[in-house]
């Protein structure tokens, strides 16, 4: 696993490319990752997966309750659909928000 020091672009390689495929940066600016440092780079895209399919998961949460909403049953079910979808809401940005994050610190190849 090879990552560039300039645009922080991670490569699951054998060697080190000529070439940047992100910036062009030269083979010189790439550092090998090994050990500790390559476990934390598939540790976070692990847990970038998880939070990407959390996301679509409250999606479709959001969209259940949306249909909740609009049949209405009774006051009791409309302020459940309606807890939930904002729950929902809350939980996909948060997740959204973490992914940037890791994105944002090169963590993420
Ligand atoms: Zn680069």
């Amino acid at each position: 696993m090879w990552k560039c020091e300039v645009c922080n672009l991670i490569l699951d390689v054998e060697e080190a490319p000529e070439k940047c495929p992100r910036c062009g940066a030269p083979k010189e600016k790439f550092m090998e990752l090994t050990g500790e440092s390559q476990e934390k780079v598939e540790k976070s895209r692990e847990t970038n997966a998880l939070l990407m399919e959390l996301c679509e998961l409250m999606e479709q949460a959001e969209n259940i309750s949306e249909e909740g909403i609009e049949i209405n049953l009774d006051p009791g079910c409309l302020a459940l659909f309606k807890q939930a979808k904002e729950q929902a809401n809350v939980l996909k940005q948060s997740s959204k928000a973490e992914i940037e994050v890791h994105v944002g610190k090169g963590k993420w190849g």
